[in-house]
């Protein structure tokens, strides 16, 4: 699931009325807007008409921004900040009101990061940190940096704090923002310690892999450490790390990862039309978050994620959270995330969509898109590995993995302790899941599924027709079901295993009711594609 979308709350700040006027001009115009500048602390403010001026070693300016977000405010307000010679580094603390508000009103929400004075130019090179909603205070250095922001130089000109008020309470949001300029030698250049782009693995095998996982870097509460260790506890092979809108985490996977775990670099890119995984990064790059789907920015960084390598994969398409539901389309990504943490509704909303994807895609020539399910685990006590992929790759490799999920040569797994096995056979040939078998249109096709892990679980088999067979597991969860159909019968066969519903019962496919006819899914698989030969 997504991190919970209320901030902590923060004390009620009044800013000064000429600054909020500066601001209210500025928004009008769309531009970037030079806020007042109050030197709080220290000597030396400088005059609003005169460059900061370089200060002693080991003295610190503080520079107070305040201002004034009507309803309405742009996604992102630009705070410039003159940098001097001679800054060792610059640390920002915020806060924001929190006026009451009717209830089902969102009210106030501001989130936090800073570019450099490369400057804020979309997709440009400026981007040096991002924090969300979840810190009201963050530094960075040369050598050091608050999870979420890039170590690196503080080099002399124009940064930008910049402001994401992604939810305005009615009466607006006035918010203080405190950058405090600490002058000294710079410290040691920072070395990055990236991840091997290889494990050791058992070559062509199914691997386990969980791909949307947050840390301490956005807004989780698991340190990095802890996130490696629950992915070996949960007999997870390789994990990717996807922090929200930074790249700050892949500099420290490095130690973490190991023969046994592959760790590969990826982003969660959060805009305010949903959200998108980036799989398969360069190590250190970072992909732009700030668009909304009518902007038409979002193809180009489609693209950059493409030149790595990397997937392209829509993540809880229909999350009820503000700004989280999917509104950028399918056609340009490369997998689907269908089940997002523990099992609920909009999962099922999900499966849906994707379902009927597959049937237009296979009607189309087009390559069909991928199933993928992860556990988004932010924090105790969401579990990682809840649920994940388990993919058939031809070796532990950043690459291989890609391509197996790239391929959908994968199932979906609620624990590592699930098992599955699905193939279609007839006419003398057989195929796995996410592979295709080509028969004569009525040659007999026997589909079969071997589960375990799954006590009193039912197995159900769709085709483009829906559910057409639907068998129970015994009370130990182990069970083989096989089932015929033909080519001419099912454009593609595919599997779920599901839970018994809250009352016990297994469920019961084809019907109509108003609850949910299943339990929450213990597994579910990619197609088999059946494809008639010409005669
Ligand atoms: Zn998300
Ligand atoms: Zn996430």
């Amino acid at each position: 699931m997504p991190a919970d979308p209320t901030p902590p709350p923060h004390p009620a700040e009044q800013p000064h009325p000429a600054r909020r006027d500066l601001l209210r001009t500025g928004l009008a115009t769309g531009a970037a807007t030079a806020l007042g500048l109050a030197a709080t602390t220290g000597a030396a403010a400088a005059a609003p008409d005169q460059a900061p001026q370089q200060a002693p070693n080991g003295t610190e300016r503080t520079l107070t921004l305040t201002g004034h977000l009507p309803t309405g405010a742009p996604d992102f307000v630009y705070l410039p900040v003159e940098v001097p010679d001679g800054v060792r580094e610059i640390a920002v603390s915020y806060g924001y009101d929190k006026p009451q508000v009717p209830a089902g009103t969102p009210g106030n929400s501001c989130d936090i990061g800073i570019f450099d004075e490369r400057g804020t130019d979309l997709g440009g090179d400026g981007f040096r940190g991002w924090s969300g909603g979840f810190r009201t205070e963050f530094a960075l250095a040369r050598d050091t940096a608050t999870p979420g922001y890039l170590p690196g130089p503080i080099n002399p000109g124009t940064w930008h704090v910049v402001l994401g008020p992604y939810q305005v309470a009615p009466q607006g949001l006035d918010y203080r923002v405190q950058v405090t300029l600490r002058f000294g030698e710079p410290g040691p250049e920072f070395v990055p310690h990236y991840p091997s782009e290889r494990a050791r693995g058992r070559g062509r095998a199914w691997y386990r892999g969980d791909c949307h996982l947050h840390t301490v870097h956005s807004d989780g509460r698991r340190l990095p450490e802890e996130v490696a260790a629950g992915a070996r506890a949960a007999g997870l092979d390789f994990i990717v790390s996807t922090d929200h809108n930074t790249s700050s985490s892949h500099a420290v996977w490095g130690p973490l990862a190991g023969p046994d775990l592959l760790i590969v670099p990826g982003e969660e890119i959060t805009t305010r039309n949903g959200h998108w995984l980036a799989l398969g990064l360069e190590p250190g790059e970072f992909v732009d978050w700030r668009y909304r789907s009518r902007d038409e920015e979002y193809p180009r960084f489609v693209r950059q994620v493409h030149r790595a390598g990397g997937l392209v994969v829509p993540a809880h398409p229909y999350c009820p959270y503000i700004a989280c539901q999917w509104k950028f389309g399918y056609e340009q990504a490369d997998a689907v995330e269908v089940w997002n943490g523990p099992w609920t509704y909009d999962d099922e909303s999900a499966v849906d969509t994707w379902d009927s994807e597959l049937a237009v895609a296979l009607r189309n020539g087009r390559s069909w898109r991928p199933a993928m399910g992860n556990s988004d685990a932010h924090s105790a006590p969401q579990v990682i590995g809840l649920p994940h992929n388990v993919v058939l790759a031809e070796d532990l490799t950043r690459d291989a993995v890609l391509d197996g999920l790239r391929a959908g040569r994968s199932w979906l797994a609620e624990s590592s302790a699930v098992r599955l096995d699905l193939t279609v056979t007839g006419h003398g040939r057989q195929a796995g899941i996410g592979e295709e078998l080509t028969v004569p249109a009525d040659a007999p096709l026997d589909v079969r599924v071997v589960v375990s892990g799954v006590p009193g679980g039912t197995v159900r088999l769709l085709t483009d027709e829906g559910q057409l067979h639907q068998e129970s597991l015994p009370a130990d969860g182990s069970g083989t079901v096989v089932w015929r159909t033909t080519a001419s019968l099912a454009a593609y066969v595919r599997a779920e295993v599901r839970h018994p519903r809250a009352d016990g019962t297994p469920g019961k496919g084809n019907t109509m009711g108003g609850d949910l006819p299943w339990g929450p899914m213990a597994a579910l698989t990619n197609p088999v594609v059946l494809r008639a030969e010409e005669r």
